[in-house]
């Protein structure tokens, strides 16, 4: 197991096919136990339930809160003082997206799109770095909108909130170094979940499989899988960069 004992935070966690709830359940599967956060309390519950089934009484516990709200990641915060005393892993994970072109962007999507996307991180890396380890792990979901632009990949806000995604990691990686907290994040391609699971039409969905070198789109599992090697000592020397799992559809 390797992150047995260890206990993690994960933002938008709570839907059952997401990305961040894959991630959830692996770290389970590995001996962690998780917080769900999610904007919906039924939500959290049912998705730590589940979870406590594979890993046990303790494993899993929910907290509804949206990332938006300062003040109520704080209070999540205390609450995890309480239950877990520490935190060695915060997944920033939540996130919302919008297909639109540059001209069809209004002030509030982009106000929208970054206040969850960019500053949701902020808001959550601040209120939980506190409970945080010297040698804990952040994980943050960006995006491989974030390195080709938006397109069908998501609007031009959603591309530039991912970018900066890439640039806090960075930040926190230089300013967290010297505890030996790492902070890395993730740039996932097409991975078929709720946000895109209707999003192209067959035709499309089949010239971009055709794009991607590993011939289909991702799972959620293969990210969880690449977060689980970032929150790990797997990755005791990596910090301030970001992994691909695109299946190839994009190369440096
Ligand atoms: P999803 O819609 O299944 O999951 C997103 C979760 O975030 C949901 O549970 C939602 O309730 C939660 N959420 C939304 N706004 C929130 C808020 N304000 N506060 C708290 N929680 C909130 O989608 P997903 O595909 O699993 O996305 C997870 C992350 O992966 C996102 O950051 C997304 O941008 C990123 N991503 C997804 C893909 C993809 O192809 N699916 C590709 C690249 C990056």
């Amino acid at each position: 197991m390797l992150i047995k004992g260890m206990t993690a935070v994960l933002t938008g966690a709570a839907a059952p096919d997401g990305i961040g709830f894959a991630t959830a359940r692996r770290f389970v599967e590995e001996g962690a136990r998780v917080a769900i956060l999610d904007l919906r309390q039924e939500d959290c519950a049912r998705a730590a339930e589940s979870l406590r089934a594979i890993g046990g009484p303790n494993a899993a516990i929910g907290a509804a809160v949206d990332v938006r709200d300062r003040q109520g990641l704080a209070q999540v915060a205390q609450h995890l003082q309480t239950t877990f005393g520490k935190l060695d892993i915060l997944v920033n994970n939540a996130g919302i997206a919008q297909k639109r072109r540059l001209e069809e962007v209004s002030a509030e999507d982009w106000h929208a799109t970054l206040d969850v996307n960019l500053m949701g991180m902020f808001n959550a890396t601040q209120a939980m770095l506190p409970l945080m380890t010297d040698g804990g792990a952040i994980v943050s979901v960006a995006s491989i909108a974030a390195q080709r632009g938006g397109g069908l990949l998501g609007g031009p806000h959603y591309a530039a909130s991912k970018g900066g995604v890439l640039a806090l990691t960075k930040s926190l990686a230089r300013e967290l170094g010297p505890r030996r907290i790492r902070a890395n994040a993730v740039n996932p391609g097409v991975i078929i979940t709720s946000m895109n699971r209707t999003a192209f039409d067959a035709a499309t969905q089949a010239g971009m499989v055709a794009s991607i070198p590993l011939g289909r789109f991702g799972s959620p599992e293969d990210v969880a899988r690449v977060c689980l090697f970032l929150a790990s000592d797997l990755s005791a020397y990596v910090t301030g960069t970001a992994v691909d799992i695109n299946g190839g559809m994009h190369m440096h």
